[in-house]
């Protein structure tokens, strides 16, 4: 008897699929009515459903989720020739409903195919469910701890900044602080002493900062020391260094500048201060002055001299009077005579 006049559930399957049992993968096999011609032995675990009650049957009937969306079209047109079709298993999840024992679903990635028959016609439709359920859940885990990594290193990164910011900042200005300050000499001088460029560096101190806290109080006085830190920095080059490196004591690093440049840089900052008054929050009108020693580093002179002759012209500036910019006279030149 043809297999195609029988009442659905009378249809036998073909054997020619027998092969696809015990694959594990679930196989639906469909002919052109869109009945179904084979069900494996997997898709009856899956599903729960006899391959009895099902073959012979349109496909849609015992399975309403193929109705959803595009899939009947879509198998509709590999029988007319149309290219395979894959559904994926967040687009066409649960086309053949496959409970677990956790009352979940399983979830199951199709791919559906045609194969030919003699008349070199498509004669039936293959659908290959996968089961990718584990798959999914490792997936999720892997995307889920991967952002837990990335927010734990974002956690991290924030705070080594925090940690750095905390070792080299001061916290009143935000400025290199005293330790970042000696690093920074020291990394200048060295790069100074290998490309041969000059290297300048000016040292400042507030002038009778002590009367400035003792009139307006302590608040004030850290707020002029912003306010300073702030007046210091306008004009300087990106290679500058301005660092605080004590109570009112500050300090310039100029790379690849010499005693004259650094000069002009320092009687610029002495300007700006000594024309600038300071309003604070309290409506106090601060005026302050700032003196400035300079030197610049020459062959024979290590850090600490370096620093000892900057220090020397602030001495003397603070000496001659305060508000006024000393700059270090470096090596003598060599007299006419000596040479
Ligand atoms: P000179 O012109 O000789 O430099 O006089 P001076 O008063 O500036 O110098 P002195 O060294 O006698 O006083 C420095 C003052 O700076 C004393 C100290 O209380 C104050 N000071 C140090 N650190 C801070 C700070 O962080 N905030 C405030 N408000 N004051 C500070
Ligand atoms: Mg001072
Ligand atoms: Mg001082």
């Amino acid at each position: 008897m043809n297999g195609l006049l029988r009442a659905p559930g009378e249809i036998d399957e073909e054997p020619a699929f027998r092969h696809m049992d015990f694959l594990p993968l679930g196989i639906l096999v469909l002919d052109q009515g869109m009945r179904v011609r084979f069900f494996n032995a997997c898709l009856e675990f899956w599903s729960g459903l006899r391959r009895d009650k099902v073959l012979g049957r349109q496909v849609q009937e015992v399975f309403p989720n193929l109705t959803r969306g595009t899939v009947l079209p879509r198998l509709d047109d590999i029988f007319l020739g149309g290219p395979p079709a894959v559904f994926s298993y967040h687009l066409h999840n649960h086309l053949i409903p496959s409970p677990l024992p956790d009352g979940g679903l399983r979830l199951q990635h199709g791919v559906a195919y045609g194969v030919k028959g003699g008349d070199g016609g498509v004669e039936r439709v293959i659908l290959s469910l996968q089961d990718v359920t584990e798959l999914h859940t490792r997936l999720s885990d892997n995307l889920r701890i991967t952002r837990e990594l990335e927010t734990e290193i974002e956690a991290r990164k924030a705070m080594e900044a925090k940690l750095i910011e905390l070792a080299t900042k001061d916290h009143l200005t935000r400025l290199d602080n005293r330790r970042a300050f000696f690093d920074r000499l020291d990394a200048e001088i060295r790069r100074s002493r290998r490309t041969g460029q000059p290297l300048a560096l000016v040292a400042m101190d507030l002038d009778r900062f002590k009367s400035i806290n003792d009139r307006f109080g302590h608040q004030v006085g850290d707020e002029v020391l912003r306010n300073f830190a702030e007046a210091a920095s306008q004009g300087l080059r990106g290679t500058d260094v301005l660092a605080r490196t004590g109570g009112e004591e500050f300090f310039i690093i100029l790379p690849a500048a010499c005693g004259q440049d650094a000069a002009r840089v320092a009687e610029r900052i002495r300007k700006t201060v000594e024309a600038g008054t300071h309003i604070t929050d309290n409506g106090d009108v601060v005026r302050y002055t700032v003196s400035l020693g300079v030197a610049s580093l020459q062959e024979t002179m290590d850090m600490y001299a370096l620093l000892y002759r900057a220090d020397q012209a602030l001495y003397a500036a603070k000496a001659g009077g305060r508000n006024r910019v000393h700059v270090d006279p470096g090596e003598p030149e060599p007299s006419p005579l000596q040479a």
